[in-house]
């Protein structure tokens, strides 16, 4: 992958560092974390030894755009196996945070943040769960528009 040097954006490492710890620093692009990774299975496109290194070269652009940082499932295999105690999962919490920040914000997580806003939950209760927790003797449940408020503090 060629990379244009215009691409460089220190004020972008210094934000991260601010975000962050700065152990992706001690990256030695060993490999491990992308040969541990399960999501990979899934998706052959996605690789965190790739989007560590994007990072330390201050690649803003390309790495705050890219779906991939969205796609790490937090599981940490990465962080418990890498060598240089590089904390992968929190860069990828860093980057999502700066990500939203600059407004690359993929469609999906709008939507999901949508939902959480209006009903506080990612998927409606319809009737048939309603009615199932009915025929149960649970409680109904009502939608809780206040969710994402009370979590972050922002604007529903
Ligand atoms: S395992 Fe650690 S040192 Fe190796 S490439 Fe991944 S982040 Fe870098
Ligand atoms: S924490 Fe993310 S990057 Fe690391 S192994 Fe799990 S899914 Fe892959």
């Amino acid at each position: 992958m060629f990379v244009d040097v215009g691409e460089f954006d220190a004020r972008f490492l210094r934000k991260l560092k601010g975000e962050f710890d700065e152990s992706h620093l001690a990256c030695f692009q060993c490999g491990v974390c992308s040969a541990s990774c399960p999501v990979i299975g899934i998706e052959a496109g996605f690789n965190p030894r790739r989007l560590v290194k994007m990072a330390r070269l201050g690649l803003k652009r390309l790495t705050l755009s890219s779906e991939y940082i969205w796609l790490c499932s937090m599981c940490f295999l990465c962080g418990e196996r890498c060598p240089q105690g590089v904390r992968i999962p929190e860069v990828m919490t860093a980057l999502r945070n700066l990500a939203v920040e600059e407004g690359y914000i993929p469609e999906p997580m709008k939507r999901i943040r949508r939902l959480l806003s209006e009903a506080g939950r990612l998927y409606p209760i319809d009737d048939f769960t309603a009615e199932e927790r009915t025929d149960r003797g649970l409680p109904q449940i009502e939608a809780e528009p206040g969710f994402v408020k009370r979590l972050t503090g922002a604007k529903p």
